[in-house]
């Protein structure tokens, strides 16, 4: 049996209950198929758990699991940083360092504020591959004040966002956003070119700013929406995400300045297009994801029923049963 997807912080740490558990998970990510030693090529290690490695038996190599993740070298508990790689991962809205220092018990403030900087660095690139197939294209309004402003016209202090969110029949596929200087051509074409593949159906409201899209190799559609209100139904996908980074932006943090927007559009969409593959967004965060294969566009979405099998699938796991000790795994025991 495969072990249920961890739906509360609760079966999360009961999932990774020790710094075990945790240093298993690691050399599990490091090894799909087992321990093998980078230098030897040997499949038997002996773990020295206290400095987190793991000693060749032929050849006496130390392999560090940690290298190259945001674990390596810190004096913070494992356990610690799985739980708030989890929480930033799937929270809906976003944590604050206040509150991960509350919720985890860590005792100083400055270690929480730094553990969610690391995270987040992992959130500022979001994947690269280009949204594809049928896109719904527009743009929004975003922060300032909102009373005193008359009709829908006017932008006052407010930032344009411009957004694509892929079709997935009457579901939305992955998302991008951006702060845009204004609503001319240059700019919204600008954005599709950067985003959005070649031969992609482009959806867009009668906005003249789109008007070049077909010239650029995209097929563009644009209906005119007349009463601003209909826009929600020509477009319905990108308006539910504005609507739910609206409100996400005002939970969590109350008047956001220009400055720091597009990070925060960044957050969004890290999230938003790893909806359905949490655990594969946990691993980014924690820097795992560059030891083993990268996460497809096909990976995540050909399986997003399924998100225990990505997970197992992710880290090699196949359709094995979990090991639960070391000795399972890789024939020898642990030292600690
Ligand atoms: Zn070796």
């Amino acid at each position: 049996m495969r072990p249920e997807y961890p739906r509360s912080l609760h079966e999360f740490r009961k999932l990774f209950a020790d710094e075990a558990a945790c240093r298993l998970y690691l050399a599990r990510s490091r090894w799909p198929e087992g321990v093998r030693c980078p230098r030897c090529k040997h499949h038997e290690a002996l773990e020295l758990p206290t400095r987190r490695l793991w000693r060749c038996r032929a050849c006496g190599y130390d392999t560090s699991v940690t290298a190259g993740t945001v674990l390596h070298r810190t004096r913070v508990p494992l356990t610690q940083w799985f739980w708030a790689a989890y929480l930033v991962a799937t929270q809906t809205p976003g944590f604050s360092a206040l509150q991960l220092q509350r919720q985890l018990g860590i005792r100083r403030y400055e270690t929480a504020w730094a553990m969610l900087q690391k995270l987040r660095r992992a959130m500022v690139r979001p994947d690269r591959e280009l949204l594809k197939e049928r896109v719904e294209v527009d743009e929004t309004y975003i922060g300032g004040p909102e009373a005193g402003l008359r009709g829908g016209r006017q932008v006052g202090d407010k930032a344009i966002v411009v957004g694509a969110v892929e079709v997935r029949g009457r579901a939305s596929g992955r998302v991008r956003l951006q702060v845009v200087p204004d609503v001319s051509a240059r700019s919204l074409t600008g954005f599709v070119r950067a985003n959005v593949a070649h031969g992609a159906v482009i959806l867009t409201d009668a906005w003249g700013g789109y008007a070049p899209l077909s010239e650029m190799g995209y097929r563009h559609r644009s209906r005119t929406q007349g009463d601003p209100r209909r826009a929600s139904k020509i477009l319905p996908r990108i308006h539910r995400v504005f609507g739910n980074l609206k409100t996400w932006l005002r939970g969590t943090h109350h008047g956001v300045g220009h400055t720091h927007l597009q990070a925060y559009l960044d957050e969004f969409t890290f999230r938003f297009n790893r909806r359905r593959v949490p655990m594969a967004a946990f691993q980014t965060l924690l820097g795992l994801g560059s030891q083993q294969q990268p996460t497809t566009y096909k990976q995540l979405y050909n399986r997003r029923r399924v998100p225990m099998a990505a997970f197992q699938t992710l880290l090699g796991l196949g359709s094995q049963q979990q090991p639960t000790t070391y000795k399972q795994l890789y024939g020898v025991e642990s030292t600690g």
